[in-house]
């Protein structure tokens, strides 16, 4: 399969990676809107929030135990940050491997554009 985001799992492709667990892993974004901008994604390619399954359940909750962990690592916690998952095209997605993108560091507007 030709997915970029599997291909940072696999560790085909270079990437900044902050946060690895079990089910996801977490790396900075190439092109960082923001002080923080980390994307977490699951270990197991799922393309879309359409395409995830019941069984899937557990491990999209991890996406975000791991948002927590990496704010807190970050030092954003506090202050605030904000997660995103976009989901196809017109809502802005370009990877069609779910990420959450963690972003803090500056005050977030909305709404979003
Ligand atoms: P989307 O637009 O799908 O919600 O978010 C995709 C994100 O992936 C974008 O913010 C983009 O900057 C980031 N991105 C695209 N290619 C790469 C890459 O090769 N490495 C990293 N670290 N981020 C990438
Ligand atoms: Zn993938």
């Amino acid at each position: 399969m030709d997915c970029l985001f599997c291909k940072i799992v696999a560790g085909e492709i270079p990437a900044d990676i902050v946060y690895e667990s079990e089910t996801a892993i977490g790396f900075r974004d190439i092109n960082a809107q923001a002080p923080t901008h980390v994307l977490v994604i699951p270990r197991k390619h799922i393309a879309t929030i359409n395409d995830i399954g019941d069984e899937d359940q557990a491990l999209v909750g991890s996406l975000y135990t791991a948002a927590r962990d990496i704010a807190a690592a970050e030092g954003i916690a506090d202050e605030g940050y904000r997660t995103v998952m976009n989901c196809n095209e017109s809502a802005g997605q370009s990877v069609f491997h779910i990420h959450l993108h963690v972003l803090g560091g500056r005050p977030m507007g909305w709404p979003p554009f």
